[in-house]
């Protein structure tokens, strides 16, 4: 790409101008102006290139500009760019049964957002209708979007100013043993311990006034915390004995995220209800959903559904979805995310915690994964504070400061890195990163003891 820094300066100033950015102090930000992308790489106007570690906000499964997908949208766009969702749409249709396909058990019925927060929110719909109860179940540690229900149910401090009023929604403790809430020894204690808090919260509630019970099959911008063998199963015996719909949520870790379609998978259960987005479509165009399971699906049979949008199932959406699920058949993108996690990632990342004091844990799967950056191996103390902001936040800006110049956008959120590039990221680009990753940790480890 040719530089041009004037075009650049004018992309920018619009932006200064007139552009009301997410979660931001709006005159603290300072956004990089992008002038393209192509696979794992953007780039900004001077010419300078990054290989993108973060997959956009983790959606670009597949990377950016993938030119099938590109095509599908142009196709879909010269043949039926819109139309409203009460009809039969081929692409809507095409989209809802390559979806149906892929999810776990009899989640058969697909209802699509503009995203996973509209998903969230109606899953919690459907939850609170099908079983007429008001409450809803959620974990500290976790995101589910920033609408009114699905902020309300998000366990990360982007909640705080959202609760005026939080609709029914209660927060327990879910497993992580390396900040175990359950002063647990090991996974087998954690995941028993962590399932009686479970069960103790669902007894001082009150099971009948228990709608759903919402959780990250694998807790993605909280912290990549994979679940220990048998908890989800263990909420999912809970849900059945008390009636209450399980929602699983894979906006992130859903669409080869984990090295499989679902993350659901690893653990062999199967949700009520499964929110999704992202992947779907590498949000090529903005589009979400629910994969809906027999039993919900039939408490709408013969009673109408309460809520709907304008653009369920948007025709450019939807091509784009159907294109990038083919895609992703074709060159085998979910088996290659697996594989070339177990076998170049997880090796990688466990070198660089072996050389970096600053790393305490590395944990993830497919290409999910997460470094936890400590002042102190011994008391894992984090590099910064739970929710530090200015100068306290410093350790983290300077680490990702120091990637960048070594070319690599990191993901940071809080006290962690995450590594979480396309999908369909290459060997020889994984290492490209991990070399910038190398030199970013060396300054991470300078705040060390
Ligand atoms: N659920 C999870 C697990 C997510 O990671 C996110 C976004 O990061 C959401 C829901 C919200 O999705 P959206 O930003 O598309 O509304």
């Amino acid at each position: 790409p040719q530089p041009d820094p004037v075009r650049g300066a004018a992309v920018k100033a619009a932006d200064r101008a007139h552009v009301f950015h997410s979660w931001s102090a709006q005159e603290l930000i300072d956004p990089l102006a992008v002038a393209g992308a192509r696979g794992s790489y953007f780039w900004d106007y001077e010419g300078r290139r990054y290989l993108d570690f973060t997959s956009g906000l983790v959606f670009t499964n597949i990377g950016y500009q993938h030119p099938k997908v590109v095509a599908a949208i142009q196709e879909q766009a010269a043949s039926l760019t819109t139309f409203a969702p009460a009809f039969a749409i081929e692409a809507r249709s095409e989209a809802a049964r390559r979806i149906a396909e892929r999810t776990p058990g009899d989640l058969d019925k697909i209802f699509f957002t503009n995203g996973g927060a509209e998903a969230v929110e109606n899953a919690v719909r459907m939850a609170r209708v099908h079983t007429k109860r008001p409450k809803v179940l959620s974990a500290y540690r976790s995101y589910h979007g920033a609408t009114a229900a699905a902020i309300n149910l998000t366990g990360d401090p982007r909640r705080w100013a959202n609760d005026q009023g939080s609709a029914g929604t209660v927060h327990f403790w879910a497993p992580f043993l390396y900040r175990t809430a359950f002063y647990a020894a090991n996974e087998a204690e954690e995941c028993e311990r962590a399932l009686q808090h479970l069960a103790d919260t669902i007894a001082y509630e009150g099971p009948s006034t228990i709608a759903a019970i919402v959780l990250e099959s694998v807790p993605g911008t909280a912290g990549i915390m994979v679940p220990p063998v048998g908890y989800l199963r263990g909420v999912r015996e809970l849900c059945d004995q008390y009636g209450i719909v399980f929602v699983l949520d894979e906006v992130m870790a859903g669409f080869g995220r984990t090295g499989r379609w679902f993350a659901a998978e690893h653990f062999d259960v199967v949700p009520d209800l499964l929110t999704f987005a992202k992947g779907v479509n590498s949000g090529y165009v903005p589009l979400g959903g629910v994969a809906i399971g027999g039993r919900i699906a039939d408490t709408f049979a013969r009673t109408p559904y309460p809520g709907g949008l304008t653009y369920s199932g948007h025709p450019l959406a939807c091509a784009a979805a159907v294109a990038t699920i083919d895609v992703m058949e074709e060159e085998g993108i979910v088996e290659g995310a697996e594989r070339l996690g177990r076998e170049v990632v997880e090796p990688a990342l466990r070198d660089l915690a072996a050389r970096h004091p600053s790393v305490g844990e590395v944990r993830g799967l497919g290409m999910f994964w997460a470094l936890e950056l400590v002042r102190d191996r011994e008391t894992r103390e984090p590099l910064t504070p739970y929710n530090a902001s200015g100068e306290a936040a410093a350790p983290m800006a300077a680490f990702a400061a120091e990637a960048k110049k070594h070319g690599l956008w990191p993901f940071v959120n809080m006290n962690r890195t995450h590594v979480v590039p396309p999908l369909n990221v290459t060997e020889a680009e994984l290492k490209e990163g991990f070399a910038a990753l190398d030199a970013a940790l060396g300054v991470a480890d300078g705040f060390v003891g």
